[in-house]
Formats: C-alpha cells, sequence, structure tokens
C-alpha cells in the first residue's frame, strides 16, 4: 500500500503540515510528487485541493482510518507544484522542515493589509525636469524647487520616486503644490512602490552590439542545443568586461522568441543601475526586478505578475530562483562563486545546486557565469556536467593592469613597521601628483583572527585541516589555538616555530585605522572610507561611490565592498594591503576566496584609457592563490587547488556537513553533540570531525556545538542527516534542543 503526504492548497493557507492519504491502486501511477489531487478534508469530508509533497510505504496513522485521495488534477502541472515538489527537493538534500522548504520558494500571501505609501514619481526625463527647476526657480516658487531637487537628487529617488511624506514633511511641499505639478504632467502620485522602467532615458543610447566571434560562438551552441532539444547547464568564464552580460542579454531574446521566460540571478551587491538597465533598455517593460527592500507583500506581487504571463524576465538575487514562470526555459547565474548565493538560513540551500534542479524538472536550460568560477563549477565542466566557454579578451579596450606583489617581510628587514610598503607609498605618491585615485582593499571577508610570525610569514595551521588555527584569549592573553573545524587545541607558541624570531602573534587591520594611517602619511590627500560603519543608512553606499566617482576624494578605503560592480575611470592604482587577512580566514574556502577577491581587485584598476598599476602586499607572497591572481591564471590555480581539495577531503571532491546543535543548556548541548556523533558512528565511509565548540560558542542565549562530516558521496550525507533527524524525532528528552545543517558551504 503506497501513502502520499499532501499539503492543503497554500490559497487556503493552511500550509502548517502536511497529511497523509492512501493512495487508491488506480491513481498510483499518476501520484508523483508535486501531483494536484482532490482529497476529501477535515470532519465533513469537504472536498479540497492539495499537492503531493512525499510519498512512502509506512503509514503514520491507524491504516483504516486513513482516508484515501479522491482524484488527481490533470489539467497539467502548474507552476506551484514544480515549486512543491523543487521545496521537497531542497528539504531533502538541505535539511529543514517542509515548512520552511515552501515558505523558501513560496512568498506567503500576507494577511494583513500593507500600509498604502503614496511616492512621487518624475513622469518626464531628467534633462526636461532640470529645465523646469531652472524656469521655477527664476520665478521664485520654491517650494516646486525643493520638491524637483527631491527627486533630482539621486539616481535612486529619481527611478524609485519620494515618498509623498517626504516630501510634505520633510521637503515642506504643500499638497496643492504637488498637484499642481501633477497636473502638469511633470510628476505623477502613486500608491504603488514600483520600478519605473527607466527605458525612456535609455533607448537612445543602448544600440545593439555586434558580437565578437567568441560571444557568438556560445549563442551558436546554445541556439543549437535548443534546437535539438538539449537543455544543459553551461559554464560561461570570462574575465570582467568580456562581455558575458551581451551573451545573456542574447540568450534571453532567443528564449523569449521561444515563448518561454527567462530568470537572472544577480547577487544583491552587484545589482546596479548600470547592470540592470541593461537588460531594461533591451526588453523594455518584460522585465520585473526583486530586491532585498521589497516587502513580502511586494515580492508576492511580482510572483503574482510572473504567474499571469505579465512579465518574461525576472532579475534580481537568491530568491527569484523560485519565480513561478509556465514555462521557463532559461536560467541565468552571474557571478556563480558569489557566497550570497548560499542560503545563511534554513533551508541553507545553495542557488547553484537549486537552479540545476530546477532547470532539469522543468526542462531549462541554465548558464552560469564568472570571471573566477567556484572549484565546483570549474570542476562539473570537467566532469562533463556543465559545458564549459570562455571569453578571454576584454570587450573593451582597457588594458590588462600592471600588478606587483610586495614582500611584507621584506619590509620588516628593512625596518619599515607601516602597513605601506615602500612600493605602494611611491606608487601612491605619483598617482596623487597626477591627480589620479586610488583604492585601498582590506579584505576581511570571513577574518576570524589567526596567528602569524612578521618575519617568516610562517601560519599557525591545524595538521590535519591545513587551515589556520584561531586565537582563544583568556583574561586578555592568548593562551590557545584552536581548530574551527576538528577541535585540534595548541599552546600559543611564544617564538615562531619556523623561523624562532619573536614577532609572533595575532594579525590584524580595520578601515578606521587604516583610514586614519592614510591621513598621517598623505595630509593633503582627501580620504574616503567605506565599511559597514558608514554604509549603514539607506544611501550610505551610493553617496559614498557617487562622491569617489566625482572625484571629490582621491583615496578610497574600504573592504571587499569596494570591489564590486563600479567602474572608475580616474582609478590607476588598486593597493591590497593585507593578501593574508582572507587566505588565513580558517576555512578550506581561504585560498579560493583570496583568489576570486585578489582577481577583482585587480579589475579596479585602470578601467579607463590610462594604464593601471594593483600592488598585493602579503607575508605569503609564494602563495599560489596570490601568484596565480598576479597573473590572471585561473587555471593553473584550480588545478594546485584542486588538489589540496583532493587531499584533504573537501568539495568539490568530497562533500562536508556542518551540523550545529544548540540549546539553552550547555550541559545538555553538550550529551547532544556526544549523541550525535555516536548515531553517525553506525555508518561508514564518513569522516567525523568534533564535536567542538561553534566559532560562536553562545549566540542569543544558545550554546552552539558543532560537528563536521565529511563523504566522498553527497547521498551518504543525506543519509547521516536523516539519521540524526530520526534521532531527534525519537529522544523525547532533547525536544529543546535544534539542529541546523549546512551542505558544503
Ligand atoms: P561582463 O558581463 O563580462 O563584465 P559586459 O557584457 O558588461 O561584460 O561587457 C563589457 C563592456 O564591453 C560593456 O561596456 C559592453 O557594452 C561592451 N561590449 C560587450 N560586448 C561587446 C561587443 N561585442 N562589441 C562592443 N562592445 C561590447
Ligand atoms: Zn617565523
Ligand atoms: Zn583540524
Amino acid at each position: 500500500m503506497i501513502f502520499a503526504e499532501v499539503i492543503v492548497d497554500i490559497s487556503v493557507k493552511s500550509l502548517d503540515r502536511p497529511f497523509q492519504y492512501r493512495v487508491p491502486e488506480e491513481l498510483q501511477e499518476e501520484a508523483v510528487i508535486g501531483a494536484l489531487v482532490v482529497i476529501p478534508f477535515g470532519k465533513g469530508n469537504r472536498q479540497m485541493k492539495g499537492y503531493i509533497i512525499g510519498l512512502s510505504e509506512i503509514p503514520k496513522y491507524d491504516v483504516s482510518k486513513t482516508k484515501s485521495i479522491l482524484r488527481i488534477e490533470k489539467q497539467g502541472v502548474a507552476a506551484e507544484s514544480h515549486l512543491l515538489s523543487l521545496a521537497y527537493w531542497i528539504k531533502e538534500n538541505y535539511g529543514a522542515t517542509m515548512n520552511d522548504a515552501i515558505k523558501t520558494v513560496m512568498p506567503v500571501r500576507r494577511e494583513v493589509k500593507e500600509r498604502v505609501v503614496r511616492r512621487i514619481f518624475p513622469e518626464v526625463p531628467a534633462e526636461e525636469l532640470l529645465r523646469w527647476r531652472e524656469e521655477f526657480d527664476r520665478k521664485h516658487n520654491s517650494a516646486r524647487v525643493r520638491l524637483l531637487d527631491g527627486l533630482l537628487h539621486s539616481e535612486e529617488a529619481f527611478r524609485q520616486g519620494i515618498a509623498y511624506d517626504y516630501a510634505v514633511k520633510e521637503l515642506k511641499v504643500s499638497s496643492t503644490v504637488i498637484r499642481g505639478l501633477e497636473e502638469r504632467k511633470l510628476i505623477a502620485v502613486s500608491a504603488k512602490q514600483f520600478y519605473r522602467n527607466p527605458v525612456v532615458d535609455l533607448a537612445k543610447t543602448e544600440k545593439r552590439k555586434r558580437l565578437n566571434p567568441e560571444q557568438q560562438f556560445i549563442v551558436d551552441s546554445f541556439c543549437r542545443d535548443i534546437e535539438a532539444g538539449v537543455c544543459k547547464n553551461y559554464l560561461i568564464h570570462g574575465v570582467t568586461g568580456s562581455g558575458k552580460t551581451e551573451v545573456y542579454i542574447e540568450l534571453i531574446e532567443k528564449i523569449l522568441a521561444r515563448g518561454k521566460q527567462a530568470i537572472v540571478l544577480i547577487p544583491e551587491i552587484a545589482l546596479t543601475f548600470q547592470t540592470v538597465s541593461r537588460f531594461y533598455a533591451r526588453f523594455g517593460n518584460k522585465v520585473s526586478l526583486m530586491h532585498s527592500k521589497l516587502s513580502q507583500g511586494e515580492r508576492f506581487d511580482q510572483f503574482t505578475r510572473a504567474k499571469r504571463g505579465e512579465i518574461q524576465i525576472m532579475i534580481g538575487p537568491r530568491s527569484v530562483l523560485f519565480t513561478p514562470f509556465s514555462e521557463l526555459g532559461l536560467i541565468i547565474m552571474d557571478e556563480e562563486h558569489e557566497p550570497g548565493y548560499q542560503s545563511d538560513h534554513p533551508p541553507k540551500y545553495h542557488a547553484r545546486e537549486v537552479a540545476v534542479q530546477r532547470g532539469k524538472m522543468l526542462h531549462a536550460s541554465v548558464v552560469f557565469g564568472s570571471a573566477t568560477p567556484s572549484l565546483e563549477a570549474y570542476y562539473r565542466c570537467e566532469t562533463g556536467q556543465y559545458q564549459l566557454f570562455r571569453l578571454d579578451k576584454r570587450a573593451g579596450c582597457a588594458l590588462p593592469p600592471k600588478v606587483q606583489i610586495v614582500d611584507l617581510r621584506e619590509e620588516l628587514r628593512a625596518k619599515n613597521f607601516s602597513v605601506f610598503s615602500r612600493a605602494l607609498q611611491e606608487r601612491m605618491t605619483e598617482c596623487l601628483q597626477k591627480q589620479e585615485q586610488i583604492m585601498l582593499f582590506i579584505n576581511r571577508r570571513g577574518y576570524a583572527g589567526f596567528v602569524s610570525c612578521r618575519q617568516c610569514g610562517e601560519v599557525i595551521r591545524c595538521d590535519s585541516c591545513s587551515v589556520s588555527m584561531k586565537p582563544h584569549e583568556y583574561q586578555g592573553r592568548i593562551h590557545l589555538l584552536k581548530c574551527h573545524y576538528c577541535g585540534a587545541q595548541k599552546p600559543m607558541p611564544s617564538v615562531c616555530p619556523s623561523c624562532g624570531s619573536k614577532y609572533i602573534g595575532t594579525f590584524g587591520l580595520g578601515t578606521q585605522q587604516v583610514e586614519d594611517m592614510v591621513k598621517k602619511r598623505f595630509p593633503a590627500a582627501r580620504v574616503l572610507r567605506m565599511d559597514a560603519d558608514t554604509t549603514s543608512g539607506k544611501e550610505g553606499h551610493d553617496k559614498i561611490l557617487k562622491k569617489f566617482a566625482g572625484h571629490q576624494a582621491d583615496i578610497l578605503v574600504g573592504t571587499q565592498m569596494i570591489v564590486k560592480g563600479h567602474d572608475f575611470e580616474n582609478v590607476t592604482l588598486v593597493g591590497v594591503l593585507a593578501a593574508d587577512l582572507s587566505l588565513n580566514a580558517g576555512s578550506y574556502r581561504a585560498a579560493e576566496r583570496t583568489f576570486q577577491l585578489l582577481a577583482q581587485a585587480a579589475g579596479r584598476a585602470g578601467r579607463g584609457r590610462k594604464q593601471g598599476h594593483v600592488i598585493f602586499q602579503t607575508y605569503q607572497p609564494g602563495h599560489y592563490s596570490i601568484c596565480c591572481a598576479a597573473k590572471e591564471d585561473y587555471v593553473s590555480f584550480y588545478r594546485q587547488e584542486l588538489a589540496v581539495r583532493q587531499l584533504l577531503h573537501y568539495p568539490p571532491l568530497s562533500n562536508i556537513l556542518e551540523v550545529l546543535a544548540c540549546s539553552e543548556n550547555r550541559e545538555e548541548v553538550l550529551r547532544l553533540s556526544g549523541d550525535l556523533k555516536k548515531e553517525l558512528q553506525k555508518f561508514q565511509d564518513i569522516i567525523i570531525l568534533g564535536p567542538v565548540d561553534a566559532p560562536i560558542a553562545k549566540l542569543k542565549g544558545l550554546y552552539r556545538r558543532t560537528l563536521f562530516v565529511k563523504a566522498a558521496e553527497y547521498s551518504l550525507l543525506c543519509r547521516s542527516k536523516d539519521c540524526l533527524e530520526a534521532f531527534m524525532r525519537t529522544h523525547e528528552h532533547y525536544k529543546n534542543c535544534r539542529l541546523t545543517f549546512d551542505f558544503n558551504r
């Protein structure tokens, strides 16, 4: 006998839990996961619709009382059912409740009515608005001028309008003035916040480009596959500026011509006006855009538009992967290597894997693009799961930058204790003299502290995991170093174990600190700083970049935020102050992240006609991630890094699962993590590391312990996860503890 787990149709809003139904013999063939079924529900056996999200042969309740599915709806499989089966796949592969998984793939309709926010939008192009502003200024209509200034204040204000309340309260513009301008058709007041189609302003500038032979080759191969009815996964490996976006646009056109739809994933940080407007310019109002500032309700509306067929292209970060298009033909994922594609709350899915799965379910093609592909993606090209394309040349005329690696150990020997090497100082001086601009970059991503020798560059690492060990302080002194994966410990050495130098200690560098030092060393230079502190305001990020673009500063100091997507013509020098910060981040991905960050940082220099210079400062000048980034040699980096991953059983050659156990009670979490380990020991062919305290051992009142599990087969990790979930279900006394799973982060 077969039983189906059925989730009641979401429009009836009761998606709390699945209910078990019997599948009658005659329906067993059609009863697949995702199928839309009619079931008798509740006491009155009211007929309701639902979706099958799981099948099994084991009844949960008394079989004689289990009701049967009445029939299976045949009106084609709806977008929802595809998404439900995707949710089920996510739950199975990443570990989460079905509820969490469903919420991930379908934004829930909000019960509460959202407050209506009226906004004011410009109705004419910016130039015309400017002319009107001058006119009003001449006539001393200062309220009108204030309103137009508000709209012209920034690109964002012009594009998204300004809040009506803001105009009245802050700009002190009366409703009569607003109505007057509305009647003149200079502005429009609308209750809905939406992205205006900027095509009006851009249509003139965006001409269709003639693809170069490399670009054309990709488009032709893609078309041939599509014609033959083959849907594949592709990776376009091409440096920044090699014309990937141009190819994406062309591919979308081909897909739309076949009456299908496309999803374009772009990391939030790269979702700039520049990028998005290129899609608008070509496809006009067929495009919709989603971003994290939209509310749940707005997200829901966007999805509804997609479902109704009002739009054909959805652009946005991770979550737009679940846009309910009925004829999805293409998923594009730009900057495929970005960590932001991996969800950081359960289910902790990776959009790359889910994109492939969704493509497979719907018979859609998937195109990944990156200048620095993840090891996963490139490895899959080698194993034939993705097809590889390359774009080696920059499409524009920019020259590749000149890159220099500076050995910081030499600086110490020459008694230079500053964070700026002699080479960097010289270049900076030169640059400032020529009135060119400089970016100084501190790559702190994932940085957790490490201990190294300033004399020889030695970093204290875990002997079995090869990652840098994290210092633990006690009464203001570091006494212990710990491995974040396996928990191995070493005492803090007093001299360098490699060269005997006493210059051994923790290493750190903050943006504030660097800003101060720049000001001291170059007092005449105008300095801007960009990090989490200075960009906290809503428009802080844009404001700083705009200032820098307008040459209101000579030097921009910042974290990885500054290396993304912005072109500054006048920047001719990029300095990475300590490549070691990301290189010793304590994760097996540290070398990969370092390569990516350095390659990206280097790509910022010399975007205009002038020659760009790049300096990487480091204590490990011989490290392959640094050398290869300097030479823009991805393949050589990939080969060396893959060898390391193979040796230590890390992805993509193996798989790693992090199990995080949390409890309010420290004793309990200690006991639980020990019990979990015992459960896992029942498996063969897996490696168990830990349990150890998580890097953040206590968070929001919960004690946290982690276990890492490595296995060659992903499915084995899934089975381990299932086993632990079953353990939690059957051990009542741990009901106050929680487990979360994180695969291959
Ligand atoms: P990527 O997405 O790889 O960074 P883009 O598609 O943004 O590259 O292209 C970089 C620049 O080169 C853009 O300004 C784009 O307009 C231009 N470009 C791209 N392809 C061509 C082409 N075939 N002919 C002329 N210019 C091109
Ligand atoms: Zn040393
Ligand atoms: Zn270790």
